[in-house]
């Protein structure tokens, strides 16, 4: 059967392949240790599963309106306003099948053909492969560890004079690791308020995943002359340890949601009804378990960092946010290990799953081949076995 064309160019999710194949090998008995996994290692917080099943036994289990219940509009303005200080209206608000869905919905929504999508690496996996899909061009704009992955704001305003419809900024970050402060931000806001014709896609899913002291907050409060062509995504799945529920949401002009809306009436109809209530108890009443895990994930990237920065030839920054390690590993390119040459993070990827029992992210995907990608979404004993056992393949 021939596949259409527009999916010529599209990949399957990297982080998904990769982890299925270390699932398949711990089926098999073999003893790995992952660290493929993007979602916190914890369970749903109780209260969160019990207004869940409340919302069952009330018999919310019918369709609801295609672009999310009004309680849970009304309960992400409401955080918006509570964390931020921004004012959003249900109108300006859409619930989603997950952060990845209302990310899809607004490249379908405002992608023409050949637009230019100005992504920072290292990135997520989805945002190239997602404007791909909707006739865009990605564009990469390349970052360096040793500035801790920052944007060159030189470089931000030369790319964007090439013509960009839409910008993606991405903090905390996946992969990298880091998470900007707002001061940071703010520059980057100064160099896009000079280019109008920019749309900008604010993916702020790990939003409370931020360590170090420091506090997010959304480019929405940030960059207020931005407001009118800033689109902000986010979810329950990072914050409340949810990814299984399914629920993200977006926030941005009346307009524009409302098109994602129409994209979504036509593609999936509504979230799942009883995880849309879940969610709005979440919200409205954020569980303790929250700030508990930001702590764990906290003292678990400083382990995983330092472990891996005492491995000779491997660079890794300090964990600022999210639950990702992304080192520098290209120092061991070229050797040859166990009669394996290690051409890139590809070949590294799979030589550390076959030979140590490890699973990494390639950083290829990402837009970074010199480094791995590495969550510390599990266990202190799995992070100092994993890297262990890396160190001691790279001896
Ligand atoms: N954005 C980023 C940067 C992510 O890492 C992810 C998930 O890994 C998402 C968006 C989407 O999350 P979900 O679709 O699970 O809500």
């Amino acid at each position: 059967m021939k596949i259409a064309s527009r999916l010529a160019n599209v990949s399957e999710s990297a982080t998904l392949a990769i982890g299925a194949k270390a699932k398949a090998m711990k089926a098999q008995g073999i003893d790995v240790v992952n660290f493929t996994v993007g979602e916190p290692d914890f369970d749903t917080p109780p209260a969160i599963k019990q207004a869940c099943k409340a919302s069952l036994d009330k018999g919310q289990t019918k369709y609801t309106a295609a672009t999310g219940i009004p309680e849970l509009k009304t309960a992400v303005c409401g955080w918006m306003k509570r964390l931020y200080g921004v004012d959003y209206t249900a109108k300006e608000t859409i619930i989603t099948c997950g952060g990845k869905h209302a990310l899809a919905n607004a490249f379908l929504a405002l992608v023409e053909p050949g637009d230019r999508v100005l992504i920072p690496a290292p990135y997520w996996v989805s945002y190239p492969e997602q404007a791909k899909l909707a006739g865009g061009v990605p564009v990469e704009l390349q970052t360096r560890l040793e500035d801790g992955f920052r944007i060159n704001l030189d470089q931000l305003r030369k790319a964007l004079k090439t013509g960009i419809r839409i910008f993606v900024l991405n903090t905390p970050n996946n992969p990298g690791g880091f998470a900007y402060t707002t001061e940071e931000t703010k520059a980057i806001a100064d160099v896009l308020t000079d280019f109008p014709d920019t749309i900008v896609f604010a993916d702020e899913i790990y939003e409370l995943l931020v360590f170090g002291g420091k506090k997010f907050t959304s480019l929405a409060a940030i960059a207020p002359q931005l407001k009118d062509r800033t689109i902000v995504f986010s979810g329950a799945a990072k914050t409340f340890s949810m990814t299984g529920w399914r629920i993200g949401w977006a926030l941005g002009p009346a307009n524009v949601i409302e098109a994602m809306g129409t994209v979504q009436s036509q593609m999936t109809s509504n979230p799942t009804t009883m995880a849309q209530y879940a969610t709005v108890d979440a919200l409205n009443n954020v569980p303790t378990e929250v700030e508990q895990m930001r702590q764990e994930f906290e003292v678990r990237g400083k382990l995983m960092a330092d472990a891996l920065n005492a491995i000779p030839g491997v660079k890794c920054l300090n964990a600022e946010g999210a639950f990702y390690c992304f080192p520098d590993v290209s120092a061991h390119f070229g050797r040859t290990i166990e009669g394996k040459q290690i051409t890139g993070s590809i070949a590294l990827a799979t030589l550390l799953l076959e030979k140590a029992h490890v699973a990494v992210v390639p950083g290829e995907p990402f837009g970074n081949d010199k480094h791995v990608r590495l969550s510390f979404a599990c266990s202190r004993d799995a992070i100092a076995k994993g890297v262990d056992r890396i160190k001691k393949l790279l001896a």
